[in-house]
């Protein structure tokens, strides 16, 4: 078995527009860092999933599909965040095969884990609205394909990026096959991602959501694992564990206002891969959602990857020079309540 295996968007370059933030560079700088580390050529690269239109089509709605291909073949902005240029329906297209076979080998336990560099990103895509950057929903189709495919029947979506995974949720809003669970800003765009969303009908209890006032940091983000995320893991009980990762979490991103460290990321993703070996057969892969400060995304590449790997790593950029806010705590008691944590 593979220790890991990777996905990187052959060609991703040819979606980018000149000054937006959402570009090909943020996955260049992780690139450029897992190959300095030694991480980058060790490990398989897989090619992009064939998808049928059943699997799609389970995430995102027909005629969604039909006007998004029609607006990338005309180079149309979706909404004022979310360009498109001729090539991106094919590249949306090809990152979520990317982010199936990451998926399906893990799954079949071909590898331990799975690094997906995901672009464009996902997971604002809702069934029927392109939005936040995102075209598809890349951890959903991967989702979709592992239950349509593979006879999955519970799988979790844990969403670390700054940014609450509004399409995520809605699409499995009102399923009980997988469990969404997500920490993120608030307030901040989407908007979406209160405590009190909890999913409805089969999904009633399904969905989680941990909003984190501005300036949350490492400390409270290890607490909420350890006492929100990972007993609800345990409660849910998935099959495979699926990360949405972003890095605008990190407190150098220029979007945002959290204060997690590159060190604090990988902390994360040890407690999520220690709990994937304990209890679902070590099944679990990252996709790359947002995150938009170069030097961020370097480090947090190789914290998030050392993690993966079980490997020591020391984080070059550290904390920031501030306090960490206790604010969150209020949100966090809240969540305990509807939770019983
Ligand atoms: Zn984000």
């Amino acid at each position: 078995m593979h220790e890991l295996v990777y996905y990187y968007p052959q060609g991703h370059e040819a979606h980018r527009e000149n000054g937006h933030p959402e570009r090909p560079d943020r996955v260049e700088a992780m690139v450029k860092a897992l190959k300095e580390i030694g991480w980058w050529d060790s490990f398989p690269h897989l090619e992009p999933q064939e998808l049928s239109s059943a699997v799609l089509e389970g995430v995102h709605t027909r005629s969604f599909l039909s006007q998004l291909e029609e607006v990338c073949a005309r180079g149309q902005r979706f909404d004022m965040d979310t360009y498109t240029t001729t090539a991106s329906w094919d590249l949306a297209v090809k990152t979520a095969g990317g982010a199936v076979a990451v998926s399906k080998s893990v799954w079949e336990r071909e590898a331990k884990r799975g690094f997906a560099l995901t672009r464009p990103p996902g997971h604002h895509a809702t069934p029927n609205q392109a939005m936040g950057f995102c075209l598809i929903n890349n951890v959903a189709v991967a989702a979709e394909f592992l239950i349509q495919e593979k006879g999955a029947k519970r799988l979790a979506i844990i969403d670390l990026d700054q940014h609450h995974g509004n399409g995520t949720q809605d699409i499995f809003w009102d399923r009980g096959d997988v469990f969404y669970i997500s920490t993120h800003q608030s307030p901040h765009y989407p908007g979406t991602g209160q405590v009190s969303e909890t999913g409805t009908g089969d999904g009633d209890g399904a969905t989680a959501n941990f909003p984190l006032p501005p300036f949350t940091g490492d400390q409270a983000f290890l607490t909420i694992m350890d006492e929100g995320i990972i007993p609800l893991l345990d409660r849910f009980a998935p099959e495979m564990t699926l990360v949405s990762y972003g890095f605008d979490p990190h407190w150098r991103d220029p979007l945002g206002n959290l204060m997690l460290t590159a060190g604090g990321y990988g902390d994360l993703v040890s407690r999520l891969c220690n709990w994937a070996d304990q209890n679902c057969d070590g099944r679990i892969a990252l996709y790359l959602e947002g995150g938009y400060d170069l030097e961020a995304a370097e480090a947090c590449a190789q914290g998030v990857v050392a993690a993966l790997l079980d490997e020591e790593w020391d984080d070059p950029l550290g904390a920031p020079n501030q306090p960490e806010s206790t604010a969150w705590q209020a949100m966090f008691r809240e969540a305990g309540d509807i939770w019983d944590l």
